[in-house]
């Protein structure tokens, strides 16, 4: 019994052109995506036989292939939805006018201004060495967003924050379109930002019951 999942996409397969091509949208969701969610279901099912049977000589790739494919599930799922077409409002900055006033101060905040903010998001992003990530994260302890450069889907992470806005830099999320330009991928990328789901996502995890205190 599944587990996990593969969501719909909340769009067509054409909706971010030009920014990102169906081509690559349709591989990276219905191949990609679906690969993690499947690694993430497999693995617990070896858990699952690993312990029925006491047998733990398998032990450490286990775990290792759980928060790898746990991971890709979850930042792909976070992925989709945090893009949508300029046409419906993707892209430009969080205005409070469009009532996303309390993540652009949080913004400013945490980073000095949204520019800061944005040339941190695109330098992470773009720099990642291999494959991985560039995230900006509610950190619940401070009460602040960071950026975070994940390697793999997982690691490089501080502990308990919360994902609310992620850019995939793995070649397969623009190497069909982009060729060896990643850096244009990711400025591009601020095309497509839904700053409507950014925001959710912020209330969301600041409204979360912090785990830890000291
Ligand atoms: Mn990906």
């Amino acid at each position: 019994m599944a587990i996990y999942t593969l969501p719909e996409l909340p769009y067509d397969y054409a909706a971010l052109e030009p920014v990102i091509n169906p081509q690559i949208i349709e591989l990276h969701h219905d191949k990609h995506h679906a690969a993690y969610v499947k690694g993430a279901n497999d693995t617990l099912e070896q858990l699952e036989e690993a312990r029925d049977k006491d047998q733990w000589g398998s032990i450490n790739g286990l775990e290792k292939n759980l928060a790898f494919h746990l991971s890709g599930h979850i930042l792909h799922s976070i992925y989709w939805n945090n893009m949508n077409s300029p046409k419906d409002g993707g892209g430009g900055e969080p205005l409070a006018a469009d009532g996303v006033g309390d993540l652009a101060d949080a913004i400013t905040e945490s980073f000095g201004s949204f520019a800061k903010f944005k040339a941190q998001l695109t330098k992470a992003s773009a720099t990642t060495q291999g494959s991985g990530w560039g995230v900006l994260a509610y950190e619940p302890i401070s009460g602040r967003l960071i950026v975070e450069q994940v390697y793999d889907h997982q690691g490089n992470v501080g502990q308990g924050s919360v994902p609310v806005l992620v850019f995939d830099a793995w070649e397969h999320a623009f190497y069909l379109q982009y060729k060896n330009q990643k850096v244009d991928f990711i400025e591009a990328m601020w095309q497509v930002v839904n700053w409507q789901d950014v925001s959710k996502r912020y209330q969301a995890a600041k409204a979360s019951v912090p785990l830890i205190s000291f």
